[in-house]
Parts: C-alpha cells; sequence; structure tokens
C-alpha cells in the first residue's frame, strides 16, 4: 500500500501515531487486506478499504516455472509494467528478486528489461508491494535488487524499501543491491548505516569489451567502479559479488579468465585466499528474444563455464556458478520485460 498516502490518511483523521505501525504491522505479517487487522476501529478498516489500495501494484497473470520458480507481473496505478520473482531453493531458501524501475534507462547489449523502453522509477511502496505479494504466499527470507532496473538510479526509494524489509522477513544482511556499477550509488551504498551486500555485474574485465555489452562503462569506466568496490570492502567488510555473464566467443576465453583474476586481486598474481574481496558469480546467459538492431549473443556452454571457473580458482579467486531458476518462463536473470509468458 502506499505508505506515505496511509500516513496522510490517519492523520487527517486525527488517529494516534502509533496507527501507521499498526497497520503496517499487519501487512508485513502477510495479511490478505484491511479486514484482517482486527485490531483497527472498524470505521477505519472501512475507510481504508475505500480509500486506499491495499496494494499499490495490481497483480497480473502469475507464471509458475517447473522447478518451483514463480513469476509475478504488475502494473502500477498509472499502467507501467514491472515484474518480481520468488525463487525456491531446496535447502529452504526463499529469495525474492524485484524490480527498482519500470524498464530501464540503461541500455546493456543482452538485457531484455535493457531493450524496453524505460517509463519511470518504482516508489518504495511499489517496491515493497512486490515483496508483500510474496509475502502473503510463504514465508520469505532473502531478497535481491536484480529485476528490472538499476537500483543505484532509484537509490532512495530502493533504502527506503530496505529499511521495512526486515519487517517483512528479510534483513538487511540477506539483501542485495546488484548494480551496472553505478559509482556514486556505491559510495552511497558504502556510507549507509544498514549492511546491505552489493552486488556488481562486470562481464568483462576490459574496457572495449565492457563498453560493448554495457554503455554505462563509458560514463563509469572498470577501474573506477572496482575501485569504489574495494572502498565498499573496506568500510563494510562485506564481501562484493561479481556477476558475469558468460556469452560464448565473447567473454568466455581462458585469457579472459586470468584478466578478470588479475583485475579482482588488484593487478596481482595469485593470492593466499584468506580474505578475498570479491566473489565471481558466473551466470549461464538467459537468452532474450532477438530484435532488430540489437547484436544476439549465445550462452557459453557447460564445458566453457567449467573451464572458466578452473582459471578463475586457479588464481585464488572464490567462484560460484549460479544456478539457472525459472527459465523456462522467462523469469531467470535479464529476461523481465514486463511480457507475459
Ligand atoms: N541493473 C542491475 C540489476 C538488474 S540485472 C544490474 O545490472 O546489476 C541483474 C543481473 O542480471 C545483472 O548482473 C545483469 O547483467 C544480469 N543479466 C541481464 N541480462 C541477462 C541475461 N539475458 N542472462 C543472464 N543474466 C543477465
Amino acid at each position: 500500500m502506499d505508505l506515505h498516502e496511509l500516513d496522510q490518511i490517519l492523520a487527517d483523521r486525527g488517529e494516534p501515531a502509533f496507527r501507521a505501525r499498526q497497520v503496517w504491522a499487519w501487512a508485513a505479517r502477510g495479511v490478505r487486506g484491511y479486514e484482517e487487522m482486527t485490531d483497527l476501529p472498524a470505521a477505519l478498516r472501512e475507510q481504508l478499504e475505500r480509500e486506499l489500495p491495499f496494494s499499490s501494484i495490481a497483480a497480473g497473470e502469475e507464471a509458475h516455472s517447473s522447478d518451483g520458480t514463480l513469476k509475478a507481473l504488475f502494473k502500477t496505478h498509472d499502467g507501467r509494467a514491472l515484474e518480481a520473482v520468488l525463487m525456491r531453493f531446496r535447502d529452504g531458501r526463499r529469495s525474492i528478486c524485484v524490480s527498482s524501475q519500470s524498464g530501464c534507462p540503461l541500455t546493456c547489449t543482452f538485457c531484455a528489461t535493457g531493450a524496453m523502453r524505460f517509463a519511470r522509477n518504482l516508489s518504495a511502496s511499489e517496491i515493497l508491494d512486490q515483496a508483500l505479494y510474496f509475502r502473503r504466499i510463504e514465508a520469505i527470507d532473502h531478497c535481491v535488487f536484480m529485476g528490472m532496473g538499476e537500483p543505484m538510479l532509484n537509490l532512495d526509494a530502493v533504502l527506503e524499501a530496505c529499511e521495512r524489509l526486515p519487517d517483512i522477513g528479510v534483513t538487511h544482511r540477506r539483501t542485495t543491491i546488484s548494480t551496472v556499477g553505478w559509482i556514486p550509488g556505491i559510495e552511497r551504498l558504502t556510507e549507509s548505516n544498514m549492511p546491505l551486500r552489493l552486488a556488481l555485474s562486470l562481464h568483462a574485465a576490459e574496457g572495449t569489451l565492457r563498453s560493448q555489452l554495457m554503455p554505462v562503462n563509458e560514463r563509469y569506466p572498470l577501474a573506477d567502479v572496482v575501485e569504489a568496490a574495494r572502498a565498499f570492502y573496506a568500510r563494510k567488510r562485506r564481501r562484493v559479488f561479481v556477476e558475469y555473464v558468460m556469452l560464448a566467443g565473447v567473454n568466455d576465453r581462458y585469457e579472459q579468465a586470468l584478466q578478470l583474476a588479475r583485475l579482482l586481486n588488484g593487478g596481482h598474481g595469485r593470492r593466499p585466499s584468506s580474505q578475498p574481496i570479491f566473489k565471481v558469480n558466473l551466470i549461464p546467459y538467459n537468452p532474450i528474444a532477438a530484435e532488430d538492431g540489437r547484436p544476439g549473443y549465445e550462452g557459453s556452454g557447460r564445458e566453457s563455464i567449467a573451464a572458466f571457473r578452473a582459471a578463475l580458482e586457479s588464481q585464488g579467486v572464490p567462484v560460484t556458478v549460479r544456478l539457472t531458476r525459472g527459465r523456462d518462463i522467462a523469469a531467470a536473470c535479464g529476461q523481465l520485460a514486463g511480457q507475459s509468458v
């Protein structure tokens, strides 16, 4: 629900200050509507029912993957599309992937969201309502800002939402903000008192290639971005995830793995890995619908990914290969474009 409007309505009624907290606490616990908020005066419940939509975003189609992943489409009150995903892992983790913008103004050439038109920033309530949607289905405990949009371009709303995520079950330490490397945003996150995690979409360890994949690299070059991430670690002592989407014949060669290791090892060769600053997450590429004027990419095969991983590990760089979830419902990384399936 729109929490600012809620405050307004409560203030106009002359309600006591604790009312807003009361309403929020119920919502954060996953109730389905005002009628379940049994300790609110009935007249207030009725007024809220009439005047304040319980969710600031309208849920549309849902898609269920065979691996348990659930994708939900939403529309804002002004008709903007967004998507969010719930991932269920075997170890019991329930992780949601939320959008910070409808569309994205950046134009990473391999990303479906980057190819759609940018609509606007989402409000903190619109972000939280994605989390609440899933919370009404089941308990959630992790959140990644890896849906549509660049969180650092909407950081006020993102941080405002993060302040409240613990009420919904997601602690700051289990919340990850993923960025293309928007340096002012990384710096703000470094200064923030919340112990949030940072993920950095790198995808190339050398400037020319990175600029081809991610035009934002022209504005915030690789070396400066890595420096900003080091500063984040120095202040927060929270390891930074480096995301690296594996594109066949583009960024998946052995020498490129060594180059990435050198970059992350601070220009050195192999390092004793007692306290690595970075952990690389290799992401199998999720193909996106081809469109005019966009280069087509193919994902690296299993063996190339395994070899790339081994090369990084030989240099002392911690690596994981990301499980692809929800590919059959176009819910995997980079596939969110606000379209139904
Ligand atoms: N704008 C932020 C967060 C959204 S994207 C960022 O770029 O980090 C979340 C991750 O998915 C990013 O690492 C992004 O590069 C990656 N991604 C985008 N398109 C993809 C695709 N088609 N296949 C796999 N990963 C993709």
